[in-house]
């Protein structure tokens, strides 16, 4: 293995935890069970859990440390204060409110910068956060680039907003109808896709034109910063710490899952600069999470997540995460398997419309795929696709996203490279007998984020039936 290419682990392990098999008779039983849905298989049936990069880091002993010392005061806890120093040090934003995670921060800024009527563009949307947006009467709206919805297209930062979709509802809606503009770094939906420095600073001036702020969802910025110093000529010779801050002035504020790029179990926060903005947020705040000083979080976990945004910003770190990702996607690729190119900071995403070309959208197919997967192997992943995007609220019809995917979500220091090739060679084992994966229906549909805890069955066609009418033969049963 290429020491360069993909450099191995910039730690050494101190704790282990035994994970079990269980065998293919169990999980095949597990999964229907499960009703198809790998959200809600027990922990202990999964051999390798990429469902998520979402509180699944594994501490540092620093952090650990940290925990010991814990200010469990009600108000005023020293951890605040540490958290809070870190963050304006990183960030280099005003205010900080800590919040038990990340869509706790998305609750509190929705309420206070969305007027209902009001649009809220974003480059793709995030499950809870468009939700949070429309909750409060916003209008979500997309506007990044084409090139995001082309799955196969290898080129770099595909999270950008496309400067003209922005400029256009500025103009057709009007500013006063633009609650403000959210910038996902990176953006998750996409595959992870980073955002250049230059679209960041670029939306900065459109916007700045027409009095309208913007707020980043930092919840990868870590990753992002990465690929501006890797891919983004002027930044190579800049500490990631220094890339962060950059693409924070270009914003208004932010909001922040600490369970991602904190490399925390748990955790969130919310930031700004408005003093008006700022009153309203510890008004909510009280309500919805805790007092001001401590939000949603323990002293412990303020204190655990000050030192991982510290240790984020250490390039050893950052490299190795990003190229472990890389060295997953880069495997399927060479055995065939379609992928989301290129291959994002958290995740390889499997492109379920290719991989499965004989499912139509209505069956499912990355549901389906995701489910299969863990059958034949014990590897949980996760469904983004038609599932994931839910339902129009006026309409009630499904919403249809290009991008059909599955993803293969890497927890931070978990694994190792010798895990990513045993789900590299069950991927494209599973590849070679696709015709094998049947598509789903829905037995439960909840009414909001319904991919959580979505129940299916699979569609009972024999190919005959399929070959001769897909949509009638789904209809039918
Ligand atoms: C996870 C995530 C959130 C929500 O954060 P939680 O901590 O899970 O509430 C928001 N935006 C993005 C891009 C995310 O990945």
């Amino acid at each position: 293995m290429d020491l360069f290419k993909y450099p191995a682990e910039p730690f050494r392990i101190k704790v282990v935890e035994p994970v079990k098999m269980v065998s293919c008779n169990d999980r095949e039983r597990i999964i229907k069970e499960a009703g198809y849905n790998t959200f809600l298989i027990s922990s202990e049936d999964v051999y390798i859990d990429l469902l998520t990069d979402s509180g699944t880091n594994a501490m540092s002993d620093s952090q650990w440390a940290g925990m010991m010392k814990g200010d469990e005061a009600y108000a005023g806890s020293r951890n605040f204060f540490h958290l809070e120093s870190v963050i304006q040090d990183c960030f280099g934003f005003k205010y900080m409110i800590p919040t038990h995670q990340g869509r706790g921060a998305e609750n509190i800024l929705s309420q206070i910068a969305i007027t209902p009527g009001q649009y809220v563009p974003g480059n793709m949307y995030f499950t809870t956060t468009r939700y949070h947006q429309e909750r409060n009467g916003g209008i979500f709206y997309d506007i990044i680039c084409d090139e995001a919805h082309d799955a196969g297209l290898n080129v770099p930062f595909k999270g950008n907003i496309d400067l003209d979709k922005l400029r256009n509802l500025i103009n057709e809606k009007g500013a006063e109808n633009i609650a403000y503009v959210c910038v996902a770094v990176t953006v998750n939906l996409a595959g992870g896709q980073p955002v250049s420095m230059e679209n960041m600073r670029a939306v900065r001036e459109l916007t700045q034109q027409h009095g309208i702020k913007v707020f980043f969802d930092a919840t990868r910025c870590v990753e992002n910063a990465y690929y501006i110093k890797e891919q983004e000529p002027g930044f190579e010779h800049k500490s990631i710490k220094e890339i962060v801050r950059e693409m924070f002035s270009y914003a208004d504020g932010c909001t922040m899952s600490g369970k991602k790029d904190g490399i925390v179990n748990i955790g969130g926060f919310l930031c700004m600069n408005d003093d008006d903005l700022f009153t309203q947020a510890k008004e909510l705040v009280v309500v919805y999470e805790g007092m001001p000083s401590y939000g949603g979080m323990a002293g412990r976990d303020m204190e655990a997540l000050a030192i991982g945004l510290e240790e984020a910003m250490q390039y050893e770190y950052i490299e190795h995460r990003i190229k472990q990702v890389r060295y997953l996607g880069d495997r399927l690729r060479e055995a065939g398997v379609p992928i989301i190119e290129p291959v994002g900071g958290h995740a390889v995403f499997l492109d379920a419309k290719r991989f499965c070309p004989h499912l139509s959208q209505d069956q499912f197919p990355a549901q389906a795929l995701a489910a299969k997967l863990y059958a034949v192997s014990g590897v949980r992943s996760m469904e983004r696709g038609i599932v994931s995007a839910g339902r129009d609220k006026v309409t009630g019809k499904n919403h249809v996203p290009k991008l059909e995917t599955v993803r293969l979500t890497i927890p931070r220091r978990v694994y190792t490279y010798r895990h990513m090739d045993v789900v590299a060679d069950a991927v494209i084992n599973l590849f070679k007998q696709k015709e094998n994966i049947r598509g789903l229906k829905f037995v439960y549909e909840p009414r909001q984020l319904r991919f959580f805890t979505a129940r299916f069955e699979e569609v009972n066609v024999n190919k005959s039936t399929a070959v001769k009418s897909g949509t009638l033969a789904h209809n039918s049963i």
